[in-house]
């Protein structure tokens, strides 16, 4: 995928600091740390789009980064890079805000195509699958992408996507896209996976 633009826009804390003219949305959810700025980062073929953070648990905003590829289905859309969960070490009040935040987020927004939720290859969290029944529930079909997957061995890797599939219940159709914001493995896949869930959206 040829991206020809890709920009920050903002960083939102409340429904009313979302930018006025909407385009089609992506949100990016996932622990902290799991490596969700650089995927994102990857995407777009940019170093320092989102920022890669060293300290976990660091971005507590809603982030919109407009988009545009050379693709004639995909053309023009926003990410929108929500707050890492489940990092324990952040005070608990913050924490408290982020639910609210987020869930307004993704249960409101109309222009909400898909939502990509990066799971680390090394190993699942509660948090993970809580976080995934809980989009099922609001009437999302998260894009499950897995992380790092340059860092295990090739058996590890198997074993691994046989370990996210069965802890997801996944059958027949849905399948985990390996992913790596090392060598770039399965950016295209994700390119290709965002262009069906638009058309998908599209057609209904
Ligand atoms: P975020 O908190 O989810 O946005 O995670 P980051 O993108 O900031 O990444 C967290 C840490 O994992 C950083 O030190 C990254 O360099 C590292 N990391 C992220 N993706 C990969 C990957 O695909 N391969 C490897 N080896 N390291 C990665």
């Amino acid at each position: 995928m040829k991206v020809l633009t890709a920009e920050f826009i903002r960083s939102c804390v409340s429904a009313e600091q979302y930018p006025q003219e909407r385009w089609p949305e992506i949100a990016f959810v996932g622990r902290s740390n799991v490596g969700k700025s650089s995927i994102i980062n990857c995407l777009v073929n940019r170093k320092k789009l989102a920022k890669v953070s060293t300290t976990p648990g660091k971005t507590r905003t809603l982030n919109f980064f407009r988009v545009v590829v050379d693709d004639p289905v995909l053309k023009q859309m926003c990410f929108v890079d929500l707050p890492g969960y489940g990092y324990a070490k952040a005070a608990r009040s913050l924490r408290e805000q982020w639910g609210p935040m987020i869930e307004q987020y993704l249960t409101k927004s109309l222009q909400l195509f898909t939502v990509v939720q990066l799971v680390d290859m090394r190993g699942l969290e509660e948090h993970d699958l809580t976080t995934y029944h809980w989009l099922k529930n609001a009437g999302h079909d998260p894009l499950i992408v897995g992380t790092k997957v340059d860092k295990l061995s090739r058996n590890d890797r198997n074993k691994s996507l046989n370990t996210i599939s069965k802890a997801f219940s996944f059958q027949g159709g849905e399948a985990v896209i390996v992913s790596s914001a090392k060598t770039h493995e399965g950016r295209l896949e994700i390119w290709k996976a965002l262009r069906r869930g638009y058309e998908r959206r599209s057609e209904q």
